[in-house]
C-alpha cells in the first residue's frame, strides 16, 4: 500500500541543516541527494499531498482544483492542483502539489539541441566541468523517460503522421517518464503499467507516471527526509547561523507568522514561486541582484487544436478506471514531429500530439459550441465525446523558442509576468502557419483559441515558465551563479547557504519540454554543493526489500 510521504505540520522542528522550499524537480533532487549525504532536510510543500486514486477524475472534482491568480482577483483553493496565474500580457499555468508541476504535465523529457548551451548567456562552466552530462545521465536514471513501443499503432500517433504530410518529417516516439512495464523504480516504489488512459495531464491515477512524488520524494523520505504539505512560505532573511525560513499555512486562514532554521536553504519553489519569495525577500531587506524577476520565458510553448477534419484521433483521456471502453488512448504524448532548423536555432520547433484529460470531456462541446466552431458538437453531447465530432479533435503541444523578454514582479504580494507585447513575439506567427498547415493537411481547421470565451481571453499562455532567477557571471549578469548559489548583489560575491534550484535558473529558452533541463541543472548544482561542503552522496537505487522496511 501506498505511504503517505508528508506529515504533520505540528510536528515541523525548529532547525534543521538544509530547507528545501517546493517539492517539483529541482526540490526533489535536492531533498534526496541532501538527505542521502545525512543532512537533516525538511521539505516545505504549498500545495497538498495526492495518493495515486485521488486525483481528479470527474469535472466537479478538477474545479475543485483549479485556483485562477491575477493581482487582485482569485478564485478557487490556494491549494488547487491547477495555479493559473492570469497576467496583463500572458498567462501561466504551474502545478501545485506535493511533486509539483510532475503530477500534472505530459511527461515529456527531452535534451535541448546543443546549439542551446551555446549561448553567451550561460556562464562556460554550466557545460564546460563536465557535471551537466552527469547531471542528465542522473535525472534520467530516475526519472526513467521511455518511448512507448507501439507507439505508432496509437489512433493519434496514425493522425500525426498524416498531418505530418505538410512538413514532409515524420514523426517519432516521443520519450516520456511513464512505466510502461510493472516495475519497481530507482526509489524503491512498486509501479504498475501505464494502462494507455490519456489522463497524464489532471494526474496520474494508475500510478505509471514517474513523477516527483513516485521518485525523488520517497527517496528523500526514505533517507530521512522530513516532507511538510500545505505551508506557503512567505520569505527568508538571515538568521543565527544561517537563514530563517517565514511560513504560514497555504489557505490563508492563520496568518500568525511562523519560521523555521536552516544552515542552507533550496529555493525550488518554480519560476513564479522563487522568484516571488526572492522579490518578497528583498522586500525585508535581503540584498539581490537587479535582475531577480527578469529573463522570463515562455519556451515557446502553445497548445492549440484542429477540429472537423478526416482523421479520427482519440485524444481525449479514459481516465482510470476507465470511462469508456474502445480502443487505447495511450500516454498524453505518444508522438512527435521535430522541425529542426540548422541555420536558425529560434525557428526550430517539436510538435506533439495531446490527450485532454477525461475530467475535461462534457466541457468540450460547450467550448467548441460556443467558439462557433463545431457545428456537429451537439452530436458529440449525445455520442459522447469518444465517438462523434471530437473524437477528431486534434491537440497539438508546441514547444520552440521566444526572446525571454518577460519580467516578474509582485502584484498584491504574488508574481505576474509582464510582458509588453509578447503576442507579437515571432515565434507564435511561426507555430500559427506551422500548425495551420498541419490541420490542412489533414482537412480540419485550426483553432487557435478555443478558451477566448473564459478568462483565459486570447492572451498566449505557457506551461513552461522558465527564469527570473537566472544563471549568470555575477549579479550584473544573473541572480545566481553556475552552481545555483545566490548573488548578495555585488560582483560575484554569494550568500552563502542560499540557492535556487528549478525552472526559475535557466536563462532562455530551451526549446524543448524543460523537465529533464531542470533536474539535469538540480543534480549538477547538487553536486557542486555537496563538493562545497565536504559531503558524499550515493546514487545507487534502492532495493524494493529495503524499501519496504524503511517505509514500516
Ligand atoms: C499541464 C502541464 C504539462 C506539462 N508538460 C510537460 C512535459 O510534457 N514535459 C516537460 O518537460 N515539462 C512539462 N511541463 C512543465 C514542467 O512540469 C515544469 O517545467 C516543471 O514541473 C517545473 O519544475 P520546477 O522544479 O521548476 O518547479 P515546479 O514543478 O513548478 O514545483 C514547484 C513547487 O513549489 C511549490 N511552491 C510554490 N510556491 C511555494 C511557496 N511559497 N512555499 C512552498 N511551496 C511553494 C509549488 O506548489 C510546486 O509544487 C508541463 C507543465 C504543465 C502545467
Ligand atoms: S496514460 Fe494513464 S496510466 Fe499512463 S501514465 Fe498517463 S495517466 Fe498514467
Amino acid at each position: 500500500m501506498q505511504q503517505r510521504l508528508s506529515s504533520p505540520a505540528s510536528e515541523i522542528k525548529p532547525a534543521y541543516d538544509v530547507v528545501v522550499v517546493g517539492s517539483g524537480y529541482g526540490g526533489g533532487v535536492a531533498a534526496s541527494r541532501l538527505a542521502r549525504a545525512g543532512q537533516r532536510v525538511c521539505v516545505i510543500e504549498k500545495g497538498k499531498e495526492f495518493l495515486t486514486g485521488e486525483f481528479p477524475s470527474r469535472l466537479p472534482e478538477l474545479r475543485r482544483e483549479l485556483q485562477l491568480n491575477g493581482g487582485k482577483m482569485r478564485s478557487g483553493s490556494r491549494t488547487g492542483l491547477f495555479d493559473f496565474r492570469l497576467g496583463a500580457d500572458i498567462h501561466v499555468l504551474v502545478g501545485c502539489g506535493l511533486g509539483g508541476g510532475s503530477l500534472i504535465n505530459a511527461g515529456v523529457a527531452l535534451r535541448p539541441d546543443p546549439r542551446v548551451f551555446v549561448d553567451p548567456v550561460w556562464p562556460d562552466q554550466v557545460t564546460g566541468d563536465g557535471l551537466l552530462e552527469l547531471g542528465f545521465g542522473r535525472a534520467s536514471a530516475m526519472v526513467r523517460p521511455a518511448r512507448h513501443a507501439k507507439a505508432a499503432e496509437l489512433t493519434k500517433y496514425r493522425a500525426l503522421d498524416a498531418a505530418s504530410a505538410a512538413f514532409g518529417v515524420p514523426p517519432v516516439a516521443a520519450p516520456v517518464v511513464v512505466s510502461f512495464e510493472d516495475t519497481v523504480n530507482p526509489a524503491g516504489v512498486a509501479q504498475p503499467a501505464c494502462t494507455l488512459c490519456g489522463d497524464c495531464c489532471s494526474g496520474c491515477n494508475v500510478g505509471a507516471k514517474n513523477t516527483v512524488a513516485m521518485t525523488y520524494l520517497p527517496d528523500a523520505r526514505a533517507h530521512g527526509a522530513e516532507i511538510f504539505t500545505e505551508l506557503a512560505v512567505s520569505h527568508v532573511s538571515k538568521g543565527e547561523g544561517g537563514w530563517r525560513i517565514h511560513f504560514a499555512p497555504s489557505d490563508g486562514k492563520d496568518e500568525s507568522p511562523r519560521f523555521v532554521d536552516a544552515k542552507t536553504v533550496l529555493l525550488a519553489a518554480g519560476t513564479l514561486g522563487s522568484t516571488e519569495i526572492l522579490l518578497r525577500s528583498r522586500e525585508h531587506g535581503l540584498k539581490l541582484s537587479d535582475r531577480l524577476g527578469e529573463g522570463f520565458s515562455a519556451n515557446g510553448d502553445i497548445i492549440a487544436f484542429a477540429l472537423g477534419g478526416t482523421e479520427r484521433v482519440n485524444g481525449i483521456g479514459v481516465g482510470y478506471p476507465p470511462k469508456y471502453v474502445g480502443e487505447a488512448i495511450g500516454a498524453c504524448v505518444a508522438g512527435q514531429i521535430e522541425l529542426s532548423d540548422a541555420r536558425h536555432l529560434d525557428r526550430s520547433m517539436i510538435l506533439q500530439e495531446g490527450v485532454l484529460p477525461s475530467a475535461l470531456a462534457p466541457l468540450l462541446p460547450v467550448f467548441f459550441i460556443s467558439g462557433g466552431r463545431l457545428i456537429g458538437a451537439a452530436h458529440s453531447l449525445i455520442k459522447g465525446v469518444y465517438q462523434g465530432p471530437l473524437s477528431h479533435l486534434h491537440t497539438f503541444f508546441v514547444v520552440s523558442h521566444d526572446e525571454a523578454k518577460g519580467k516578474i514582479r509582485l502584484d498584491n504580494g504574488s508574481a505576474t509576468v509582464d510582458w509588453p507585447g509578447v503576442a507579437d513575439e515571432p515565434v507564435y506567427a511561426r507555430v500559427d502557419a506551422a500548425l495551420t498547415k498541419a490541420a490542412e493537411a489533414v482537412g480540419a481547421r485550426y483553432i487557435k483559441s478555443p478558451l477566448a470565451v473564459t478568462s483565459m481571453g486570447t492572451k498566449p499562455a505557457t506551461a513552461h515558465p522558465l527564469g527570473g532567477c537566472g544563471i549568470g557571471e555575477d549579479a550584473a549578469s544573473g541572480v545566481v551563479n553556475h552552481k545555483s548559489q545566490v548573488f548578495d548583489g555585488s560582483g560575484e560575491s554569494v550568500h552563502p547557504g542560499l540557492y535556487v534550484c528549478d525552472g526559475s535558473v535557466i536563462p532562455r529558452s530551451i526549446g524543448v519540454n524543460p523537465l529533464l533541463t531542470i533536474t539535469a541543472l538540480a543534480e549538477r548544482a547538487m553536486i557542486h554543493l555537496a563538493r562545497d561542503h565536504n559531503l558524499g552522496f550515493d546514487t545507487r537505487p534502492r532495493v524494493r526489500a529495503e524499501a519496504d522496511s524503511a517505509m514500516i
